[in-house]
């Protein structure tokens, strides 16, 4: 099999990474790529913004099967262009694509369907009205830009001032362009967060592990938010009763509703959960995989993931099973100093090779350029340094360890990823 994958991040790495065992797979390109994804797939550049030339490279390399890492493409129709000449392809078709592309579209899937998630307490277009509004509630509470903002289009609001300004930069000055023309305001969730990721076929679906990522830039959570700065996965991070809950309540009625029609739901799809007092709702849904997540999930896998997506694209998950590693996994962001701000790439790393070295680990790329047999950082998250082993802590302590070898100007990263460990408050336990 002739594999292509869309992406150049730490999440597509990861996929490169495990697609390289499978016994079903002979080549790998991927566009763009990374500096670590050129030593295990062949990298080459196509326009995402094109999907139709994104088509014609798969039609071109002969490829049988493509699978999708960032949301955009999806958004865009990818899935459809693909459907239409006949590729095979791992995502969703922009009509459910929108579940991600639309906060406003999801909510009221969410909401036609019976599955818990938090109120809505307005939609505006009119930065008048939203401040109006936001005079008369409590705080805190969530404003989201209904479309694609790159991670920026939420706010949780502890006051009227945050709320206000973010309602201004939203509608007034037209910071997120078209993606922030109408806002929501809902109510504030309380609890942990949960990211439950589940592959589906249209028919039939399988989850994969359950994760939790960090997203706030410095220890402690404090700091603006960013892509994520890591994630950790391990047996136990949430009990068999809620994960049955989160199953009935909310996975199972979303895969049913997903699976009717001519145009079911295909490809990875992420629940971003909120383990409330009452029970699991949710905060938001991605129609792809997360980044961080994917390479703890992906450190964990002890299945041809080769031989599982081809699967998916083919309408015959029932027959699969998704085995796991035992253990844990923890993924730990090294990020070029300044992000998710303003930062300078370019810079030399060096101990990538000391750090490979240690067993259990695994340095997925997310924004690397390779000249000759030196890495130069290219991005704000520039490796995402992942350990797998028997427990949490021994994950934590291998990710760390490799951490410790690699050098650049200017890096940063978390001191904390999986500190608080598996079974934080998980509230909403029954
Ligand atoms: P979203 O893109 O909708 O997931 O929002 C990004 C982050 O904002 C989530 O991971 C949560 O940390 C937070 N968030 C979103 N919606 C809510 C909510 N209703 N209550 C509390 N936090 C929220």
């Amino acid at each position: 099999m002739r594999v292509l994958v869309i992406g150049g991040g730490g999440r597509e790495h990861a996929l490169v990474w495990k697609l390289r065992q499978s016994r079903d797979v002979s080549d790998i390109w991927c566009t763009p790529g990374n500096g670590g994804i050129s030593q295990q797939a062949e990298c080459v550049s196509a326009n995402l913004e094109d999907i139709s030339t994104v088509a014609d490279l798969a039609e071109s390399l002969r490829i049988d099967l493509t699978v999708v890492g960032p949301e955009q493409p999806l958004v865009d129709g990818i899935a459809d262009e693909f459907d239409r000449r006949g590729l095979r392809i791992v995502g969703p078709t922009r009509k459910w694509a929108r579940l991600e592309g639309s906060k406003l579209f999801a909510k009221e899937f969410l909401n036609n369907h019976g599955i818990p998630t938090a109120s809505v307490l307005g939609v505006f277009t009119s930065a008048q009205d939203a401040l109006k509004k936001l005079g008369n509630l409590s705080y805190p509470v969530v404003l989201k830009a209904d479309g694609l903002c790159g991670g920026k289009g939420v706010l949780v609001a502890s006051t009227y001032s945050e709320a206000s300004d973010f309602v201004n930069r939203s509608l007034e000055t037209r910071e997120f362009g078209h993606s922030g023309g109408k806002l929501l305001i809902e109510e504030a969730l309380h609890g942990s967060e949960l990211s439950f990721i589940v592959l589906s076929d249209g028919r039939d679906y399988l989850p994969l592990v359950p994760t939790r990522d960090h997203k706030r830039v410095f220890d402690g959570d404090a700091g603006p938010n960013t892509g994520g700065m890591g994630a950790y996965s391990c047996d136990g991070i949430i009990s068999p009763s809620l994960e049955a809950q989160i199953l009935e309540r909310v996975v199972e009625p979303t895969m049913r509703a997903l699976s009717t029609g001519v145009d079911p739901y295909r490809g990875f799809l992420y629940f971003g959960l909120m383990l409330t007092p009452v029970g699991p709702k949710v905060l938001e849904f991605n129609c792809r995989l997360g980044d961080p997540e994917a390479q703890a999930i992906v450190a964990r896998m002890d299945f041809d993931l080769g031989d599982v997506l081809q699967a998916s694209a083919e309408g015959r998950l029932r027959a699969q099973e998704l085995k796991w590693r035992l253990g844990a996994s923890v993924c730990v962001v090294m990020a070029s100093g300044g992000y998710p701000g303003k930062y300078t790439a370019g810079k030399e790393i060096h101990g990538l090779e000391e750090a490979e070295a240690i067993s259990g680990v695994n340095l997925f790329h997310a924004g690397t350029k390779r000249e000759r047999s030196i890495y130069y950082t290219g991005s704000g998250r520039v490796l995402g340094v992942t350990g797998a082993s028997e427990s949490l802590d021994s994950a934590r302590r291998l990710a760390y360890d490799a951490v410790r070898r690699i050098q650049f100007a200017d890096c940063h990263y978390r001191r904390d990823i999986a500190l608080a460990g598996c079974r934080v408050a998980n509230i909403g336990e029954a």
